[in-house]
């Protein structure tokens, strides 16, 4: 079902017009409102009245989580404090968090767009949405909250953590819909394999899984496991957060949500904006948003916007899933590496779990790539031979892709540590002081 034809099935003309006349207004009010923009208008020469089209736009310098992390907490806010209803903010693991204020009117859109997404997942108001994301002043939970109360659903806030309460819910309330990170949704697979149930003991028809880089293989094997459809959603506490763009049952890209964000590709070395169809780094203004307007942020988020219909009606922009994070991205020997690569290449091969860690080190002057996975139980416990040629085709496989040699340690079921979250991929132990 499509939530909203009007918005999600537009001509494009049509659609251009709308975001001219929205990017105006919030770049307008950006500039007498927020002192941030007001200086980084000034000091690129610029006034409102400079953007006259769509492509103006690139007349106004970018906005980074730097420059965002300068104006902690509330120095982005638009409208006065009375207006913020909500606040979420970034984990700040990285540095001070990012902070997102939201007006009543913000919330409603963010409902709006988390609506669509669920929609686009197979959601309607019949269904039970287990809401597995973390509740607080993380975006996940309360963002599925809001557009699960706008579909009229019924919501389950169970938020993230406690295994065997999830599944003992799962089974009794009969959820339809599991929300949560794609890591945990395998590990609630893997536990309900362990109490001896399938993805046929239990009610799940479809899951809707974003907040970390996943993978095709990784999709695959959740929706064997769970016996659902999986799809993906995309968002980000600077911008709103989960909803920006979902993907439909054709899973050939996120919708990303035009009306309310302009999206732009940039190569991330050079600022350069780049065509449709040409892989950078996404970059996004928000059309609508009251409470904290954001003109050109860097998402730091690599991929490729593509135009043209969508076979389920819909004419929005898609967007590839995100094949890497400038954030996540390693340099081993000199080599780009991307951990969704890695995960790629461990799950084309049968009997591996999606439970795996790459630890990078510098023993001495070379840097030194590990790779430890988990494999089946039954794979597990075979000869010894049988687990050394897993580990030849492992580090075959791995190889292949990203074109290094790796060791590889083929570790017991159970062994990496399990997060209820986002998944801890990867282990950077090389000195770079
Ligand atoms: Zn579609």
């Amino acid at each position: 079902m499509i939530w909203n034809p009007k918005a999600e099935c537009m001509s494009s003309e049509e659609r251009e017009e709308m975001q001219l006349k929205r990017l105006k207004k919030v770049v307008k009010k950006a500039y007498e409102n927020v002192p941030y923009y007001k200086e980084l208008f000034d000091s690129a020469g610029i006034t409102p009245q400079d953007i006259q089209t769509l492509k103006d736009i690139e007349k106004i310098p970018f906005t980074t989580k730097t420059e965002m992390r300068k104006t902690y907490p509330f120095g982005l806010f638009a409208v006065p404090e009375d207006e913020i209803v909500e606040i979420h903010s970034t984990s700040g693991t990285t540095g001070k968090p990012t902070v997102s204020g939201y007006t009543e009117k913000d919330l409603d859109i963010w409902g709006e767009i988390v609506a669509r997404a669920l929609s686009m997942a197979g959601a309607t108001k019949k269904d039970r949405i287990q809401n597995s994301y973390g509740y607080g002043l993380f975006t996940g939970g309360l963002g599925i909250h809001h557009g699960a109360k706008k579909l009229g659903a019924t919501l389950i806030p169970i938020s993230a953590g406690n295994t065997k309460r999830q599944l003992e819910i799962m089974k009794d309330f009969e959820s339809t819909i599991l929300t949560c990170t794609p890591s945990y949704a395998a590990y609630l697979a893997e536990a309900l394999e362990k109490q001896g149930l399938s993805g046929d003991d239990i009610s799940l028809k479809a899951g809707i899984f974003g907040a970390e880089m996943w993978t095709e293989e990784l999709r695959t094997n959740i929706e064997k496991s769970l016996k659902i459809s999986a799809t993906n959603i995309y968002g980000l506490t600077e911008i709103m957060g989960p909803g920006v763009a979902h993907e439909c049952q054709e899973k050939n890209g996120l919708h990303l949500q035009e009306d309310h964000f302009y999206p732009e590709i940039i190569n991330p070395q050079t600022g350069e904006t780049l065509e449709d169809g040409e892989k950078g780094e996404l970059v996004l203004t928000t059309l609508t948003r009251e409470g904290m307007p954001i003109i050109r942020f860097r998402t730091k988020d690599i991929t490729t916007l593509r135009r043209g219909e969508c076979a389920c009606g819909r004419t929005t922009v898609r967007m590839d899933r995100i094949t890497g994070r400038s954030d996540d991205m390693m340099k081993i020997r000199g080599v780009i590496v991307f951990p969704s690569q890695i995960e790629k290449a461990l799950l084309s091969i049968d009997g591996i779990l999606p439970q795996y860690q790459i630890i990078a080190t510098r023993p001495k002057t070379m840097d030194e790539l590990e790779i430890k996975v988990e494999v089946s139980e039954s794979l597990f416990s075979d000869e010894i031979k049988h687990i050394e040629n897993m580990q030849k085709n492992i580090a075959k496989a791995v190889h292949d892709t990203i074109g290094l040699r790796v060791n590889v340690s083929i570790v017991q079921p159970g062994t990496i540590p399990r997060s209820e979250g986002k998944a801890v991929r990867v282990i950077d132990k090389r000195d770079f002081s």
